[in-house]
């Protein structure tokens, strides 16, 4: 590139700190060319250093005598966003408002700070660990590679933990490894033939039909697959992905958790070999660069991957698949609090791709869309080989509690279900949406129940751990011997969650293999995984757990599926409390019954004939979407009007009501009052980790005018609250 105009030149500069601005940097004088978008380049800002991306490379300079610092260093050899992609980042941070810096950030792989091309590494191995019981500093180490994903750099450890880390070596536990930080990993193993896939059923050749002519076409469209669990979806994706590989161009396959899909990798490395790079956050830093790269280069054309694999770097984008398009996790739950599923739709549209979005339960919004005709609906019938539906029953536990004189947990209809599946030699699951012995502590005597000291809310009492805790900030405790308020040394533990279900399931089925699955029992990464895998070897018998278990797949012989408290979630103060529990109900009854066995489903509810409750057993989507669009109307609520979730944080009570008012008064100003404010109020959860937190819904009909709005009202307060103390949750998938 020539020199520019004669005299100084500045360049826009994206920083990945929460400001919702680009800043303006000189381009040194030394430097022979302009730099170009998307550079990576250290900047000075404050008294620091930041890598931050070039966005803009020719600016006007700010004029008079305002002094501009320049440009430090221009960092070759980083991971680069393309141009396409720079785009797109620019779309996440004016839509969900965060700043374009920290978009980029998101987009980019990990590790891309510059560093030694050689590192030492620590890695742990495929033994478990027998540790001794005094060995506190190695088992402090494997938690630790256990949270960052089973890699941390020798740089990173202290003497001690180096210590730990070669005792660990001696039992196999580890690896310490040299590596090349930008060596390359082989995609998809040794390329050999492709397998065929099964001969696709009449349902899927119609929906094919409707497909293979828009991916041809090379033009955008989103598509809808609807059908419910094993009719075949997958099958459908994988015909759509070989049509857009064959074409030359290249697929993005989004699952909601990879870990919990082995057999869709099992078969995608047998249908597509060589061709496939699994992207996620579970693999080391070095992984996903390799895995990056070769996506960059144009040497892989097919990524299977979670949420931020939208980002993919691919050439010529084809086809974005996004499987069970309704699941929770394609929406990221810190900033930028993008939705996958959406952002694949933008992305799309600019490329001139096909979406192919699945569910059995969509979300509604995704439901509204294609009755709108924004999305064309393909409807999936029926069930591959055609296997019957799961016979639900609705156990009305109002009539348990009479007629026993007590609270049951588990109704004797579920009892009798659960020990005829045994005698068969089936499996079962049982759903109890909630973890811990109890819910709470409660004093009977003058009404406490016992908080956690920094949130508002109550303490959980987890027995095999012995202690007290609080599922918001993580505080524990020993159990009180009186209450604190009154005295009492009567104290009750009320309510059950699935740790107490898994004892009493252990009490009336005595010799049956239980295990249960929640965030206590599945924290190790690959835990869940390996659970799962064992219940469908049929080590295990019966399966309790949350509503992780509803995530599995391929049990084969699950004939009894056990949902107690099944209406329970329906009172949370969240308009999506509905959905929720429709798509929990519904996806777990789905468990029951595949193979040649045909299942049964107890679910057990206070009031059983609650409407949701009641569809989700007979599985009516198309029915309950249709009473819940009504209500979301009625109430004007997403989908029919978008809304912005905004939380005001801060350590004082006064300050934090303060600033929440002074935001709200900055939203009724704009688009000149049309907003509709809820709140500001306490926030659901009103004090997390000793932090005040005072929520504002807004709501309008028209979406990029509400983002506007919201935008302008931030800008509106810069000056008195702290950008820091606002939470902006754009299209949020929870208000709790
Ligand atoms: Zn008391
Ligand atoms: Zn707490």
């Amino acid at each position: 590139m020539n020199r520019g105009p004669a005299g100084p030149r500045y360049a826009s500069i994206a920083v990945p700190i929460p400001l919702r601005r680009q800043l303006t940097y000189r381009v040194p004088d030394d430097w022979r060319d302009l730099p170009a978008a998307g550079d990576r380049v250290r900047v000075p800002l404050g008294s620091r250093h930041v890598v931050a991306t070039v966005v803009e490379p020719q600016v006007p300079g700010p004029g008079g005598d305002v002094r501009v610092k320049p440009i430090a260093e221009r960092l070759e050899g980083l991971p680069t966003l393309p141009g396409e992609l720079l785009e797109l980042t620019r779309f996440v941070s004016d839509y969900y408002l965060c700043s374009w810096g920290e978009a980029i950030e998101s987009a980019l792989p990990p590790q891309s700070s510059p560093g030694r091309p050689r590192r030492r590494v620590v890695r742990i191995g495929t033994e478990p660990a027998m540790l001794a019981q005094r060995a506190e500093r190695q088992r402090a180490l494997l938690e630790r590679l256990d949270r960052v994903g089973g890699v941390l750099g020798w740089e990173q450890l202290d003497e001690p933990a180096r210590r730990g880390a070669r005792a660990l070596v001696k039992r196999g536990v580890v690896a310490i490894e040299d590596i090349d930080d930008d060596q390359a990993v082989d995609p998809g193993g040794t390329a050999q033939q492709a397998e065929p896939g099964p001969q696709p059923t009449p349902a899927q050749q119609a929906v094919l039909g409707e497909l293979y002519p828009v991916i041809d076409g090379r033009s955008f469209e989103t598509f809808l697959l609807y059908g419910a669990t094993g009719s075949g979806k997958t099958e459908v994706y994988l015909r759509a992905a070989e049509r857009t590989l064959n074409a030359g161009r290249s697929v993005i396959y989004l699952v909601p958790e990879i870990g919990l899909t082995p057999l869709l990798l099992n078969t995608i490395s047998k249908r597509f070999p060589g061709q496939a790079v699994v992207m996620h956050s579970a693999r080391s830093p070095r992984e996903r660069l390799a895995a990056w790269h070769s996506v960059r280069r144009g040497d892989t054309r097919l990524v299977v991957g979670t949420r931020s694999a939208i980002f993919a770097p691919v050439h010529d984008l084809g086809l974005v698949v996004i499987d069970e398009e309704q699941d929770s996790s394609y929406k990221q739950d810190e900033t930028p609090r993008y939705n996958g599923r959406d952002l694949a739709v933008v992305r799309a549209q600019a490329t001139q791709a096909v979406v192919l979005m699945g569910s059995a339960t969509p979300a509604l919004e995704t439901f509204r869309h294609a009755k709108a005709g924004r999305y064309r609906l393909l409807r999936l019938g029926g069930r591959v080989a055609s296997r019957p539906l799961a016979e639900v029953v609705r156990v009305d536990m109002r009539e348990t509690y009479r007629a026993s004189g007590e609270v049951q947990v588990l109704s004797p209809v579920l009892i009798e279900e659960l020990r005829a599946c045994l005698e068969r030699g089936d499996q079962a699951l049982v759903l109890r949406n909630r973890r811990g012995w109890s819910v709470a502590l409660f004093c009977p005597t003058c009404g406490e129940r016992v908080q956690c000291g920094r949130c508002s809310l109550t303490l959980t009492w987890h027995r095999s751990a012995s202690r007290l805790r609080c599922h918001a900030c993580g505080f524990e405790t020993e159990k009180p011997e009186e209450c604190a308020r009154c005295g009492s040394a009567d104290l009750k533990l009320i309510g059950e969650g699935s740790e107490r279900v898994e004892d009493l399931l252990e009490q009336v089925l005595p010799g049956a293999r239980i295990a249960r699955m929640d965030r206590d029992t599945v924290r190790r990464k690959g835990a869940q995984a390996a659970m799962l895998h064992r219940f469908a070897a049929g080590e295990i018998d019966v399966l309790v757990g949350t509503q992780m278990i509803a995530k599995g797949h391929d049990f084969h012989r699950v004939t009894v599926v056990g949902v107690l408290s099944a209406d329970q979630s329906l009172g949370l103060p969240d308009f999506r409390a509905g959905e929720r529990t429709f798509q929990l109900l519904t996806q777990v009854a789905g468990r029951a019954g595949r193979g040649d066995r045909v299942g049964r489903v107890i679910v057990q509810a206070f009031d059983p004939d609650h409407p949701v409750v009641r569809l989700a057993a007979e599985q009516d989507y198309e029915r309950f979407y249709e009473r819940e669009i009504r209500y979301r109307a009625t109430l004007r609520y997403p989908p029919v009007t978008a809304l912005v979730n905004l939380i005001v944080r801060d350590a004082d009570e006064l300050r934090c009501r303060g600033w929440a008012r002074s935001l709200a008064d900055a939203l009724r100003r704009q688009e000149r009052g049309r907003l509709i404010l809820a709140g500001p109020g306490p926030a659901p959860i009103e004090r997390i980790k000793s932090r005040w937190r005072q929520q504002i819904l807004v709501r309008m009909a028209g979406r990029r005018r509400l983002v506007r709005a919201v935008d302008a009202a931030l800008s509106e307060v810069e000056g008195e609250v702290p950008r820091g103390a606002i939470q902006v949750d754009v299209d949020p998938l929870s208000v709790l």
